[in-house]
């Protein structure tokens, strides 16, 4: 297990009137895969009922070519999923489908909602009995039982109620709905099809599935795609609250090819990297990522400090993200089944050595004495991000906030745990030009503590199981 948060969760929602859209949905989540490895899903209507397909693990794992052909339809969601509200197992997997007297909705969420007590008192009492441990199924209650005399006007409603990170999906039988939080956190995008409409949490999945990239959703908007058209309005009935992007979404979370408010995560990351070198050069032989996610940013840091790029570490693809295995003593075996050093690249070379995060440091010092062991003289680490203080909220599972390593512990004393010659972080406004958004506009509570609403510290991801 390289020690990073762990992603939030991967949507889709295709309108299509001639490639099955289940099809393109399964590409779409195939493409959002690095968003959430634990269970997927697909939902399709065809205008009388809904069909749903979850299961654990990867979306190839869940998928058959048989499944794709049975669920049809001409509108589809889907879903991949890390729980960052609920335990891992198959109940909880998403898309998750509730009655009403409209007929059945279907739901998947990316985010997490910071007043779920609120909203689950307000479902309850309105007479729902939820069979899930997530925050998506209460909102599902919560829509369908709203008032209104149709999905549009209940969604409206329900809506509004609701605080903290989502991007929801939704399907009816005859309907596919697309909502995003006001603060717009995570990312979500839409496209246009050459027969339809797709939406997706990021613009990679776009490209999979060739859909053109149109625009991002906006932040508190409300979208109805079907193969006709969109429709499109805004659900917040007050004063929208001001942005707050997600900056791990450009740190580590998002492909690299993904556009995420006009910005290639590629670029703002290979810049995050240039600005690193300036707050913190050092007297290196050359510089090496700790592979994949960090690679961008070395280059950033190699083209700016005038230093060979060169890679040290060979990474195996093909096991997946580690945290598949959630227990600690099977994470921190992962970083062996996961790297592999090159000693005749680090053999008595003085190695700066770029990551985009340390999180709990459980790996970052087995990272550096694996480089130690394979002969480097010296190892500077510099990290794309600043120090990770802060629990999020917002559906990331960063850890708990007391195990996080710069929560208690000063940098030169994280230097020594992690067994680097010197260690520099990336400032916060070092980072916020490499993104090129307004600070204004980000979140970056992890590293401040400022949450972009207020938020329970001490709510974890299996409150709901307990309660
Ligand atoms: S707290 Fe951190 S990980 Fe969570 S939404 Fe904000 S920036 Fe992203």
């Amino acid at each position: 297990m390289t020690d990073r948060p762990h992603e939030a969760c991967g949507v889709v929602a295709i309108a299509s009137r001639g490639v099955e859209p289940a099809r393109l949905a399964f590409f779409g989540l195939y493409s959002l895969q690095h968003r959430g490895q634990e269970s997927a899903g697909i939902c399709t209507a065809d205008g009388e009922s809904l069909r749903n397909l979850t299961g654990m693990g990867l979306v190839s794992q869940v998928f058959h070519e048989r499944d794709l052909a049975k669920l049809g339809g001409q509108l589809a969601i889907g879903h991949t999923r890390y729980s960052t509200t609920g335990a891992s197992r198959l109940e909880n997997a998403q898309p998750l489908v509730v009655t009403s007297d409209l007929g059945s909705l279907a739901l998947a969420h990316n985010g997490n909602l910071v007043n779920v007590d609120e909203i689950r008192e307000e479902v309850l009492r309105l007479g729902a009995r939820p069979r899930t441990t997530t925050d998506s199924e209460l909102v599902a209650h919560l829509i369908a039982r709203s008032p209104g005399q149709d999905w549009l006007s209940r969604m409206r409603h329900a809506l509004d109620k609701l605080s903290g990170a989502f991007c929801l999906v939704m399907l009816t039988r005859d309907g596919a709905y697309v909502a995003r939080d006001p603060w717009g956190i995570r990312p979500l995008v839409l496209g246009r099809l050459s027969d339809g409409w797709a939406v997706a949490s990021e613009s990679c999945a776009l490209d999979t599935i060739g859909a053109q990239l149109i625009r991002a959703v906006e932040p508190g908007e409300l979208l109805k795609i079907g193969a006709d058209g969109v429709h499109s309005e805004q659900f917040v009935q007050s004063t929208m609250p001001a942005r707050a992007a997600c900056s791990f979404e450009y740190i580590y979370f998002a492909r690299p090819d993904s556009l995420i408010d006009g910005q290639l995560v590629y670029a703002t990351r290979e810049r995050m990297g240039e600005e690193l070198a300036r707050e913190h050069p050092v007297s290196a032989d050359f510089v090496m990522p700790v592979p994949d996610s960090a690679t961008p940013a070395a280059i950033g840091y190699a083209r700016a400090a005038g230093l060979p790029y060169r890679e040290g570490l060979v990474k195996n693809r093909y096991i997946g993200r580690t945290f598949i295995q959630p227990q600690q003593q099977q994470r921190e075996f992962g970083v062996d089944l996961k790297f592999n050093p090159l000693p005749e690249v680090l053999r008595d070379q003085r190695i700066a050595l770029v990551d985009d995060s340390i999180v709990r440091g459980t790996t970052t010092p087995r990272i550096v004495s694996m480089l130690r062991r394979a002969g480097a003289a010296e190892v500077h680490l510099r990290i794309c991000a600043p120090p990770i203080r802060h629990a999020c909220h917002l559906g990331v599972d960063t850890a708990p906030e007391d195990t996080l390593i710069a929560n208690h512990h000063s940098v030169p004393e994280i230097r020594g745990m992690v067994g680097a010659d010197s260690l520099g972080y990336l400032s916060l406004p070092g980072l916020v030009r490499a993104i090129g958004l307004p600070e204004d506009d980000l979140c970056n509570a992890c590293f401040h503590g400022r949450y972009p609403m207020t938020v329970d510290a001490l709510r974890d991801k299996l409150a709901l199981e307990r309660a």
